[in-house]
């Protein structure tokens, strides 16, 4: 890490414990399944190659990913890559590395990888009613995948969040029918959310993302995973606002009493969004900080007539995802793709 970097005024802390202990607890609940990781999105904000060398060293061996520009940044760290977009005529220069593959969503793509491949392995995803990526099993029975070398054939669920959707249990039968008919070496269907839906859901490997970075997509889960991340950022200054003064764009917030406000270095340029305006919180030892009105690109405000946070200080932003996206509106995956570049990522 360069100097510079290092007296930003905001950073990640980030875990290894907590993402290792998560990745961990997913793969115990797999069963007998392999747990891979998602890994896209630059490990969710977190920084996909720290990531990726730290769920490797705990076992994993499985990284899926969207692209394969991001394939680039997580291969050949012992681990196969999967690159959930597939192949596009202009992925064909980057087609190579022996630990990457695409997952072909359709049939152009699964024609072009037959003359391109050369014979290489791939991934295939079919649609089994999320009607996003993946091609459908008629063309699967109609002998689209023959000849192909498949090591897996994933399927994604729609509602894998909501346990109680019908639609789980249909796609799910879906997908356990093209058991045998592929030619793939194993069947893959469970995303975080997936996984908590039990053993039938497993099949031979899982790919969750969200849950891996502490994200909780169902109360099922949410007693097995730990934060992974925490915003830090530092105090600029302290100041009194005066009874019936305003604070910040717009002046959405009025000090029903003299009040002291501490103007941290975090805003939405930093992924910290608008949402969490007159609604987030900071924490700095036991006090809790609301954060009062506006959030600006670069700056927030909290009321921190609680605690002896000065210039120069420090404070932790609230670390639950389930709480922050409560707050903010947003879902707990845009809180965390959301993380921006400003952010020293230091973990611990
Ligand atoms: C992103 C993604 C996952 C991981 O989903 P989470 O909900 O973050 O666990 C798994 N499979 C596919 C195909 C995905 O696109």
């Amino acid at each position: 890490m360069s100097d510079a970097a290092e007296r930003r005024p905001n950073r990640l802390r980030l875990s290894t414990d907590a993402l290792t202990g998560n990745w961990r607890a997913l793969a115990a609940m797999s069963g007998r399944a392999a747990c891979g990781a998602a890994v896209k999105a630059d490990g969710y904000g977190l920084g996909g190659r720290d990531v990726a060398t730290r769920l490797i060293a705990a076992g994993c061996r499985d990284l899926f990913v969207a692209t394969w520009a991001e394939a680039a940044s997580v291969a050949g760290l012992g681990a196969r890559v999967s690159v959930l977009h597939g192949v596009r005529e202009d992925d064909l220069p980057l087609v190579g590395a022996a630990d990457v593959r695409p997952v072909l969503n359709s049939p152009a793509q699964v024609a072009r990888w037959r003359q391109a491949g050369a014979g290489r392995a791939c991934d295939v995803m079919v649609d089994t009613g999320m009607n996003r990526l993946g091609v459908s099993p008629q063309d699967v029975a109609a002998g689209l995948l023959d000849g192909l070398a498949v090591d897996t054939v994933m399927s994604h669920l729609a509602c894998a969040d909501e346990p109680d959707s019908a639609m789980n249990a249909r796609q799910c039968a879906a997908f356990a029918a093209l058991a045998g008919r592929t030619g793939a070496a194993r069947m893959s269907l469970a995303n975080s959310a997936g996984i908590a839906l039990g053993a039938d859901y497993a099949f031979d490997l899982t790919r969750p993302g969200l849950a891996v970075y502490g994200g909780v997509p169902v109360p099922a889960l949410a007693a097995r995973l730990r934060p992974v991340v925490t915003i830090e950022a530092e105090v600029l200054q302290r100041r009194v606002v005066r009874t019936g003064e305003t604070v910040g764009y717009n002046a959405t917030w009025r000090a029903p009493r003299d009040t002291a406000v501490a103007i941290v270095n975090l805003g939405y340029a930093d992924g910290y969004w608008r949402g969490f305006s007159d609604r987030g919180r900071a924490l700095a030892g036991e006090a809790v900080l609301p954060v009062i009105g506006r959030v600006s690109m670069d700056l927030i405000a909290l009321d921190v007539s609680d605690a002896d946070v000065g210039e120069g200080d420090w404070v932790a932003l609230e670390p639950d995802l389930p709480r922050a996206s409560a707050a903010s509106g947003m879902s707990q995956y845009e809180l965390l793709t959301g993380l921006g570049t400003r952010f020293v990522r230091v973990w611990g």
